[in-house]
């Protein structure tokens, strides 16, 4: 059972007052692009099988209980962009998901996954809560549950508060903790250029440094809304509307804990971007192209500039986790 996955990139990441239980209430646009990481499950088959096989990482064991018989475990191997950088044990987004459904559906979590990566690791593109929303798409399959989508929602919402929109896909304001999503219309297609860092950025860290960045300047954090002009701009298809519109709360401090990423963004400008971000918590930049020619002059661009480790093209709204 093979599901592909997209990565997100927030149009509009507005970040509010910090609560007292430490999270912020959040407004999101999320958009999905076509830059998708691919999740491959199959029933298990025990230890003997999985130990080798010619896998790019050696799996490693997830969840096993004492008392169950071979095979109800979940193992995983992951492939492709950044894989190196993936926990293979039950950290792994796509293992908790995969226990999670098991231990809603009153199951043995019986699976071996294999992740293909396209979406760069701790890149700010949400590419672990993806991986666990195609796993719930795959086990579901897999198992035979047919847990109606809200269900899987629910579970997603529990794992992560990104993960619900990889499921939803297409463009959504988000809010809360991101996990409550609203579908925004949107005309045609945008077209984007994304440069890769080298390394990745700590979400929870950038979050930190923002919260400390608020205290030292004593900036007010007014309540945040939906931008009503990015509303209108993606009603419209309007791409020049759009690009001057984008917005991340969290790019300032971002850019204080991965100071390149300024280069890049101007970079992305000088080369006639339509809009310049960080994405999400960062350190991926995405920029904002007039066609998908254009996007590809910025990728180059980006790249031959040494601005970045490496730049793709992606374009947006696709739908969420489906099987293929
Ligand atoms: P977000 O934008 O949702 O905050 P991100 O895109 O910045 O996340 P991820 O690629 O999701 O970052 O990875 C964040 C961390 O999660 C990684 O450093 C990695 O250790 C861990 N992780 C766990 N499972 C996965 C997975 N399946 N793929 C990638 N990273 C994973």
């Amino acid at each position: 059972m093979t599901v592909r996955v997209p990565a997100k990139v927030n149009l509009q990441l507005s970040v509010g007052p910090r609560r007292d239980d430490g999270y912020h209430d959040l407004v999101n646009v999320f958009h999905a692009v076509s830059l998708f990481d691919e999740v491959t499950a199959w029933r298990n088959p025990g230890p003997a099988a999985t130990g080798s096989g010619g896998a790019a990482i050696e799996p490693g064991i997830a969840a096993s209980g004492a008392d169950d018989p071979p095979g109800a475990s979940v193992t995983v191997t992951v492939e492709g962009e950044s894989a190196d950088l993936v926990p293979l044990d039950g950290t792994n987004l796509a293992v908790k998901a995969a226990l999670a459904l098991a231990e809603r559906a009153g199951r043995r979590p019986d699976v071996r996954l294999r992740i293909r990566k396209a979406i760069p690791v701790a890149g700010g593109m949400a590419g672990g809560s993806a991986d666990a929303a195609a796993t719930l798409v795959a086990c579901d399959a897999l198992w035979g549950l047919g847990l109606p989508r809200e269900e899987l929602m629910e579970i997603a919402g529990d794992l992560g508060s990104d993960v619900p929109f990889a499921l939803f896909g297409g463009t959504a304001v988000g809010t809360g903790r991101g996990e409550k999503l609203t579908r925004v219309p949107v005309a045609g297609r945008f077209h984007w250029a994304f440069a890769l860092a080298e390394g990745g950025l700590s979400t929870a860290e950038v979050y930190g440094e923002c919260d400390r960045l608020r205290e030292a300047t004593g900036e007010q954090v007014a309540w945040p809304s939906a931008s009503d002009e990015l509303l209108a701009a993606l009603a419209v298809g309007d791409a020049k509307a759009l690009g001057a519109v984008l917005s991340n709360d969290l790019q300032p401090a971002a850019l204080l804990l991965c100071r390149p990423l300024a280069r890049t963004l101007t970079a992305g400008r000088e080369h006639g971007a339509l809009g310049a971000l960080v994405s999400g918590s960062g350190p991926t930049c995405a920029f904002l192209a007039e066609s998908e020619d254009h996007a590809t002059t910025l990728a180059t661009a980006l790249e031959a500039a040494g601005v970045c480790r490496t730049a793709v093209t992606a374009s947006g709204p696709v739908p969420g986790a489906e099987i293929v």
